[in-house]
């Protein structure tokens, strides 16, 4: 592409946080970016979602004090994590049940001390627990074969109330794969980076605001001002690689570079013209996916959960996040179930109301919802399996590059893994103009 690297033109084509994070670190360098997104919004699976009158999303969402680039992307583009993220210290909570609070010492004391004083686990598990970190740390959070999580439990003897109520649900949630099916290496990357990091690294970040707001809306807002272009309602059917740069579709422009930043269902058909993709296209093919469901319940303003995020369990539902005291809906519960599971027979309907009465255990009285919406994402997330091999974001074209939370991580599907990725894409595609 010698003859183009001087006139360097990109086309990004997605929308989400990894199609958004390379525009910007594009647009930083001002290098000219276009995006195309299919749908008339931004965010791909972390976008807005408008219902009964308020902006709500397509999914709760939680980012965690580990996820830095993620938060050095939101900065970038003028969104404050600071105000738009509420940070809670590291806290799970199942009532009556279970707890576990961090307090604020340096890590990995505030792991520890919150093991030794977990709520629900006798000593016996309080001190297997810890040894159980402690084994992790010596091996620098590193294992020779990757297994499930579950055969890692345990051969640690990590079992009973610490997996059900600690490792279990920690794995469900970050990896959206249940624990005996999870990668237990990428497992112990997320534990790694969270629990033995900062302290702050293991805070729970929840937005206040939708996540169209969070990142991916300053974000088009900062390319936009930079030079480039965001264009909505523009889906990319075809790409091809002439003489001149890639082509989309039949349009007239020819670009230098192309970042595909599609979620990994999406990309086969737009990889059709490249015969050296073949072997790549049929690892993607190969992915499983997993779902999330999340359920908003809206309430009469005077229900309330005792806190913005409480573990469920025995039922279907695995989370209840208080929108009240996040983002100041009183009365709104949104409750999420990660991963398959035999809450996907259900009709929606039917699984609102089993989430109703489920609720309705844990707050006697609870009126009936005024209303309440199912969003169920189908293919939420790949299944992080051991041993999965993800794409590489360098390609076998030249100058095109593939950004999602897909591609080569050491991070399971997540915000932080997109981001990461585009930025990653991003930085390939300036290092050519070098
Ligand atoms: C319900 C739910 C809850 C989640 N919870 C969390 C969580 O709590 N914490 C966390 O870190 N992560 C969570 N995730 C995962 C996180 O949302 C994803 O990892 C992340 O959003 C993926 O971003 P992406 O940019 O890689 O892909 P996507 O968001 O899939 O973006 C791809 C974009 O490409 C567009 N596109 C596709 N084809 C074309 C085309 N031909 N032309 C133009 N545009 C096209 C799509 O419309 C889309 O906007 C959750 C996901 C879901 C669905």
């Amino acid at each position: 592409m010698e003859d183009l690297d001087h006139r360097m033109n990109v086309a990004v084509i997605g929308a989400g946080w990894a199609g958004m994070a390379a525009a910007v670190a594009l647009a930083q360098e001002g290098i000219p970016v276009t995006v195309f997104e299919a749908a008339r919004h931004l965010g791909g699976r972390a976008r807005s979602v408008a219902m009964e009158g308020v902006d709500l999303d397509n999914g709760q969402h939680i980012l965690i004090g580990a996820y830095g680039e993620s938060l050095r992307m939101m900065r970038a583009v003028g969104a404050d994590p600071d105000r738009l993220l509420l940070r809670l210290p590291l806290a799970l909570e199942y009532p009556g049940k279970f707890h576990l609070r961090a307090p604020r010492l340096p890590a990995p004391l505030h792991l520890l001390a919150a093991l030794l004083t977990a709520g629900g686990l006798t000593w016996g598990e309080r001190i297997s627990a810890a040894r159980f970190m402690t084994a992790m740390r010596a091996k620098a959070y590193r294992i020779e074969a990757d297994m499930p999580v579950a055969a890692l439990l345990a051969q640690h003897r990590q079992t009973g109330a610490l997996a059900r109520y600690l490792w279990e649900p920690l794995c469900v949630s970050a990896l959206n794969t249940p624990a005996a099916s999870a990668s237990a290496q990428v497992f112990l990357n997320l534990f790694r980076d969270a629990l033995d990091g900062a302290r702050a690294n293991s805070d729970f970040l929840i937005p206040r605001i939708d996540l169209g707001r969070l990142f991916p809306e300053p974000a088009a807002d900062f390319v936009r001002a930079s030079g480039g272009a965001v264009r909505l309602g523009a889906p990319v059917r075809s790409l091809d690689r002439t003489a001149q740069g890639f082509v989309l579709d039949a349009a007239a422009e020819r670009y230098s570079h192309a970042i595909l930043a599609v979620g990994p269902h999406q990309v086969d058909a737009l990889l059709d013209r490249f015969a050296a993709l073949a072997p790549m296209r049929q690892n993607i093919a190969a992915f499983v996916y997993e779902p999330i469901y999340t359920c908003y319940l809206q309430y009469p303003p005077q229900v309330t959960m005792p806190q913005p995020m409480t573990g469920f369990d025995g039922g279907s539902v695995q989370w209840i996040f208080d929108r009240g005291r996040l983002n100041g809906i009183s009365g709104l519960l949104a409750a999420v179930i990660s991963a398959r599971g035999a809450h996907q027979a259900s009709s929606q309907d039917v699984l609102a109301d089993a989430i109703h009465r489920e609720l309705g255990a844990f707050l006697p009285g609870l009126p009936a919802p005024l209303w309440s919406r199912v969003i169920a994402e189908k293919r939420a997330t790949f299944s992080c399996r051991p041993g999965l091999v993800r794409p590489e974001n360098r390609t076998a074209v030249d100058g095109l590059y593939l950004a999602g939370d897909y591609t080569a991580s050491d991070y399971p599907a997540t915000l932080e893994a997109a981001v990461r990725s585009g930025m990653l894409a991003a930085r390939l595609v300036r290092e050519e103009q070098r």
